[in-house]
């Protein structure tokens, strides 16, 4: 970040979006935070940004591969819906996740359905070139005539070494081709299919993100993010093609941020590894949107991050110790960008954003001014509002009992309950002995726990808050 000049008056930013035909899971989730933190910081450093993020509705076939069925494709047919139902469907569930985890809308989110023309512009434009060639099963992108194919992953192009998913094609020339436009097989109809000068079928799955990238931010633009799984194959291809379709010798997008990936139990998280869980099931257990946030943020973008029980149990603690503590300093100041804003910590928290997004760093800073006895007030509520202008975590409005909300008394597990009905022994035997400081200390340890205590004739009662 500090060596980060913008190109424009705007920065153009684009991520790679979701193909909407199932549920996106926590690891998928985590591209998109990262993209909001990134944006966040460079709104803190003054940059107006154009924000865009793709929906993939058509294009992206099964296991990534150039041939076969679309993943639309599929999924309709396995809920037995069109494949319009099954993109509004998931393209809402994703929106939804958004929202829960308090990512900033981006300016755009193109339908690559919306983009199939100026797909097919895009594609003949490379015919014209000569740096593609047909086969029966569509049109393909010869990576022997992209002068450094590759160097985005640091791929062995001399070895042509074949990246795990790619799939052999009959009559492919190199096997880092790929698929431009991917044609119908004979006898076999797609749900969505698109005339073509390479006939009936559909366009391939890179094809969309250069095209709605370059339409909405213009030919070049400074940065690009996604998963760290796209490095090695759609972003490369990405890269290819789009350079070639330029052919002005200078570099597509200046910039390419890549998150890595969530871990369970000790193996990546993609979605072909079958089940993994996602935003609603952590929110029906009990934990907060922001605690899953907040965990994400305790650990670097560039750093794998093991997502554990007790890993989201301690962000959800955290984060319902953090509101309690920020509630009483509410209303913060609005603050959004570094100019203006008061020295000390937010010299820091500008320091660790600067510092390649140092989240984890922000979380410890904010964590440290809220214990420092000789900050004023009026100090701390502007380092509050400055960290989460970076965190977007909700200090501002976020409500402990909204933090707590759907938490029962059976979702403590024995220990839990047994610690809670200690401490109020304990408050109790403080209260008979009459010291009330002891009593009111347990009552404070209580209420970080979560819980409410009543005191009735029969003796105190507790629920959780
Ligand atoms: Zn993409």
């Amino acid at each position: 970040m500090q060596d980060f000049s913008p190109s424009a008056d705007v920065v153009g930013l684009y991520s790679c979006g979701p193909t909407v035909y199932s549920f996106p899971h926590l690891g998928n989730m985590r591209a998109y935070v990262f993209a909001d933190v990134l944006r966040r910081a460079l709104r803190w450093k003054g940059y107006p940004v154009r924000h865009v993020t793709n929906i993939t509705d058509v294009g992206h076939a099964v296991a990534d591969s150039d041939t076969g069925e679309d993943k639309l494709e599929v999924a309709a047919a396995r809920e037995r819906r069109s494949v319009e139902d099954i993109a509004a469907f998931y393209t809402k569930a994703f929106f939804d996740d958004l929202a829960a985890l308090n990512v900033l809308p981006a300016d755009e989110y193109p339908r690559a359905t919306a983009y199939v023309p100026q797909m097919i512009e895009f594609a003949a434009r490379l015919e014209e070139r000569g740096v593609t060639y047909r086969l029966p099963s569509g049109l393909y992108f010869d990576t022997s005539k992209s002068p450094g194919y590759g160097t985005l992953a640091m791929m062995d192009v001399a070895g042509q070494r074949e990246a795990a998913r790619v799939y052999y094609v009959e009559g492919r020339k190199n096997k880092t081709d790929f698929a431009l436009w991917r044609a119908e097989e004979p006898g076999v109809r797609r749900a969505m299919r698109w005339d073509s000068p390479w006939g009936w079928g559909a366009p391939g799955w890179h094809l969309e993100c250069s095209v709605m990238s370059m339409a909405l931010l213009g030919e070049h633009f400074d940065i690009h993010t996604g998963g760290v799984d796209h490095r090695e194959l759609h972003h490369v291809n990405e890269i290819a093609q789009s350079e070639a379709y330029l052919d002005d010798g200078l570099p597509w997008v200046r910039y390419w941020l890549h998150n890595e990936f969530l871990v369970l139990n000790n193996a990546k998280i993609a979605k072909s590894a079958g089940p993994v869980p996602r935003l609603a099931d952590l929110t029906e257990a009990g934990y907060h949107p922001m605690a899953y946030r907040l965990f994400l943020l305790g650990g670097h973008y560039r750093s794998q991050l093991d997502f554990t029980t007790q890993a989201v149990d301690a962000a959800q603690a955290t984060l319902r110790r953090l509101i309690a503590r920020v509630e009483p300093l509410r209303p913060l100041p609005l603050v959004t960008t570094f100019e203006g804003a008061a020295a000390g910590y937010v010299e820091q928290l500008d320091a660790a954003i600067s510092a390649d997004l140092a989240t984890p760093k922000i979380l410890a800073i904010l964590q440290e001014s809220l214990r420092d006895p000789d900050i004023s007030q009026e100090g701390l509520r502007v380092v509050v509002a400055a960290a989460d202008a970076l965190l977007g975590l909700r200090l501002a409005d976020l409500d402990l009992r909204d933090v707590d909300r759907r938490r029962s008394v059976s979702d403590l597990d024995p220990a839990e309950v047994e610690q809670i009905e200690r401490l109020i022994v304990d408050r109790t035997q403080a209260r008979k002995e009459r010291d009330w400081s002891r009593a009111d200390e347990i009552r404070a340890e209580l209420e970080k726990l979560g819980v409410q205590v009543t005191d009735t004739p029969t003796g105190p009662t507790w629920e959780l808050r």
